[in-house]
């Protein structure tokens, strides 16, 4: 039995992309982004889910990534939206895999390797309009153009962008970026190049810009349950799919005036039960991408943050649940085991913690169970060597 694990619903996650497909104007489709293992939340599930509720495309950043849902049965579109290296398009191509070209360089290459394999390769024409990236600008256009004509086993089917700023409520920067892109793709198209599709939204700009869906948009933050930020909320009916536990696995009755965990930086205030459950920093727990204040207040608020600590005292330090019950970590958080501070209620060794581990930092080794219509519908465990273990309990 595991000490700690996550539970991904996927009834959850089917009706967030239901809802994302009612607000999607009919002639586009959504392409799941399932980078960065569906952050988090395990991408061979979470595609295999949405492929079965009719989920024709899907997006990752590596090859790596879009071999392994092959693999695993994706039988839909799967567009790699990094830069890639020459080693891996074999293998790629041989997947079908979509590929973004974003180097001129790579054209001879890529379609070299295509005229040995006789096979050709589906490409996406990634544009550069200010995310700061990867992408071609305006004075390589004509250049591509060229090289692209003596590269017959590189089919363009797509032309995308990415915007960097959608998320804010200032919209100028984002309507540069299309403005970018409409004459960017104009260009193209007197050069002759008329990709079948285009696509610009990501979960944000997909709710802001409904004339911008085109042919697709690439939805990630929505699907696994998130706004994109504060002003989203309400726009959609999301669910959170995504709920990790561990158990206690040591409780101890301790007197006022007991020193907690590493620097001592925790001090019970009154007779209290202190309990440990085995996880921390390595599982991913209490770890968060480093802030940016975006303006003075956040900036005093971190001020602030860090004022208080010198004095002993934590603002924001993490809480957990057990039993409906909000209750504090005690002092710092270990590399594997954490010790709360639960007060004098009744529980027992073995209760259920749920703990706030965040999605994309979480250890993809912390086992994982996929519930859907009430029951597990599969588990995920990892082999040595990292190589995920998949059962299945239904077939489908
Ligand atoms: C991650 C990513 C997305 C998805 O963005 P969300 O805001 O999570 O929906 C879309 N397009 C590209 C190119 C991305 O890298």
């Amino acid at each position: 039995m595991a000490g700690t694990w996550i539970e991904v619903d996927l009834d959850a996650l089917v009706k967030n992309y239901q809802e994302v497909i009612k607000h999607l104007r009919p002639e586009a489709r959504c392409m799941a982004v399932v980078k960065a293992d569906a952050y988090g939340l395990g991408a061979v599930q979470v595609a295999l889910a949405l492929e079965r509720v009719g989920c024709e495309a899907f997006a990752v950043t590596k090859i790596e990534e879009g071999l392994i849902l092959r693999k695993q049965g994706i039988k839909g579109l799967i567009l790699v939206l990094g830069p890639t290296t020459q080693e891996e398009w074999p293998l790629a191509i041989a997947a079908k895999l979509q590929l973004t070209l974003t180097e001129l360089s790579s054209i001879p290459m890529l379609n070299e390797v295509c005229s040995e394999l006789h096979q050709d390769v589906s490409i996406q024409l990634k544009l550069e309009t200010g995310m700061g990236r990867t992408g071609f600008r305006l004075s390589e256009l004509e250049t591509l153009t060229i090289s692209l004509t003596s590269a017959p086993h590189l089919k363009i089917v797509g032309v995308y962008t990415h915007f960097a700023r959608a998320v804010q409520k200032d919209k100028r920067y984002t309507l540069g970026q299309y403005e970018q892109f409409r004459a960017l793709t104009a260009r193209l198209e007197e050069l002759g190049i008329r990709p079948m599709w285009k696509h610009v939204c990501n979960s944000a700009a997909f709710l802001d810009y409904p004339e911008w869906h085109h042919d697709f948009v690439r939805i990630g933050t929505l699907l696994i349950g998130h706004y994109p930020g504060p002003r989203f909320i309400g726009k959609l009916t999301l669910i959170d799919p995504w709920i990790a536990k561990s158990r206690i696995v040591h409780l101890r009755k301790v007197p006022k005036g007991t020193y907690v965990g590493y620097q001592s930086i925790y001090r019970t205030k009154s007779e209290t039960q202190l309990a440990v459950i085995p996880v921390g920093y390595a599982d991913g727990l209490g770890l968060a991408p480093h802030f940016v204040p975006q303006g003075w207040i956040d900036f005093f608020k971190i001020l602030i943050k860090n004022f208080a600590a010198l004095f002993g005292i934590f603002l924001g330090q993490e809480r957990v649940e057990l039993k409906g019950r909000t209750v504090r970590v005690a002092g710092k958080i270990g590399m594997q085991l954490t010790v709360i501070d639960v007060g004098l209620q009744d529980c027992a060794l073995g209760d259920e913690v749920r703990i706030p581990l965040r999605r994309t930092v979480a250890n993809p080794r912390l086992h994982r169970k996929y519930k859907q219509g009430g029951q597990i519908l599969s588990e995920r465990t990892m082999e040595e060597g990292d190589l995920p273990m998949y059962t299945e309990y239904l077939q489908l």
